[in-house]
């Protein structure tokens, strides 16, 4: 029996501990831990990598959405009130983001096969209360952003991206309002704790969301707007520009495996729905698969050694955080059958630059070794 960790870092760690340590003692030397050079250093270089003008800095990804949700409200491009639609099998803190900006989620059903949101679903979705649109790409496939932000443009919305799992896919070009990253861990791009970041071409959005991370302050004590206490730290900076340089041939491994996956995985009872029409366009954060008995295929790959998780066995509409809103947004329909199918079904395998030939054959082997 061979061990597969869902995921490790032992591969980023051996090719990188010496560049990283030496990024600590830096740190350490510079005497200089928070808002510095590095935390500069990273944005430009972080912004360039996406081919953005600006990128912020902030503490998680949690922040990142919603400083960039609070920012467009201080604007003036969206209000508090507005309705903003939100794919219903995303990870909970996209729709807490839009909660805590005091935004109205209206959860939609995702595209069964892609598991993103599709204009079809939008469009029965919109209400003259919408304003904007967060596309989440989940698992690291990019929603149809040329669509979607088409779509936008004709209704008068804005469009926001959670990229918190889509660290350097690209696709066709397209136009979204900003991008929320996180940094954590262990996201395609990780630090050594917890950041997240801003990107966007629009400057003054920028810097109110670093305002917003700064107390709401560019100047020091003197305060514009009510902000939180939201940076990325000197180290985590620094760990993210050591790491940056290597994220292209990680995400290259990823779609690697996943290639192996999507062509060897072969069991009528393990479906394989993500096949992306553009390799590129598909970062795999994780590699989901879709089976109906999702918790005894669980539990077999776990006595065969290979570790798996579920992304996300609740939906957000069905957590208890929720239950008593009454708003049209979290009981919208009263159900989301799609959303609820994918979080019964769903099982995210072993997948990261870690994964070695013979790791990949074997979960392929145990896959298709399944059986009812
Ligand atoms: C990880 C993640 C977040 C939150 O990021 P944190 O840094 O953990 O706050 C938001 N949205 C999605 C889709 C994520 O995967």
């Amino acid at each position: 029996m061979m061990n597969v960790p869902f995921y490790s870092l032992d591969y980023v760690n051996r090719a990188l501990g010496d560049a990283l340590r030496e990024s600590f003692s830096d740190v350490l030397d510079s005497k200089w831990f928070i808002r510095g050079n590095r935390c500069r250093e990273f944005e430009d270089a972080f912004a360039a990598y996406c081919g953005k003008k600006a990128c912020v800095g902030v503490g998680n990804g949690l922040d990142a959405l919603t400083l960039m949700l609070k920012a467009s409200i201080i604007l003036g491009r969206i209000a508090e009130g507005d309705e903003v639609i939100v794919p219903a099998n995303t990870f909970v803190a996209t729709v807490l983001a839009v909660r805590a900006a005091g935004l109205v989620p209206v959860l939609v059903e995702p595209d069964p096969v892609t598991c993103n949101l599709n204009v079809q679903h939008l469009q029965e979705a919109c209400s003259e209360k919408t304003r904007a649109i967060i596309a989440v790409h989940l698992y690291g496939r990019l929603a149809d952003m040329p669509a979607i932000c088409e779509f936008a443009k004709a209704k008068g919305l804005l469009v926001f991206e959670d990229a918190a799992q889509a660290h350097g896919a690209c696709g066709e070009s397209y136009s979204s309002n900003a991008a929320a990253y996180s940094f954590y861990p262990t996201k395609n791009l990780g630090a050594m704790g917890d950041g997240g970041a801003v990107v966007t071409d629009d400057v003054e959005l920028a810097q109110v969301v670093k305002s917003l991370g700064n107390y709401g302050s560019v100047e020091k004590y003197v305060n514009e707007f009510v902000g939180v206490n939201s940076r990325l730290d000197e180290v985590q900076a620094a760990v993210l520009l050591a790491k940056l340089p290597h994220l292209d041939s990680w995400n290259k491994r990823r779609q690697e495996i996943a290639a192996r996956y999507c062509a060897e995985i072969k069991n009528p009872l393990v479906r394989v729905t993500l096949v992306p029409a553009n390799p590129q366009s598909h970062v795999w954060h994780v590699f989901p698969v879709f089976c109906e008995t999702r918790d005894d295929l669980q539990m077999f790959l776990k006595g065969r050694g290979v570790e798996t998780l579920i992304h996300y066995p609740i939906p957000p509409h069905l957590q208890q955080a929720f239950s008593g809103s009454t708003s049209r947004g979290e009981l919208r329909h009263g159900k989301l059958p799609v959303a609820e199918r994918l979080a019964k079904t769903e099982l995210s395998i072993p997948m990261g630059p870690s994964m070695t030939e013979d790791q990949v054959s074997y979960v392929v082997e145990s896959l298709n070794a399944y059986a009812r």
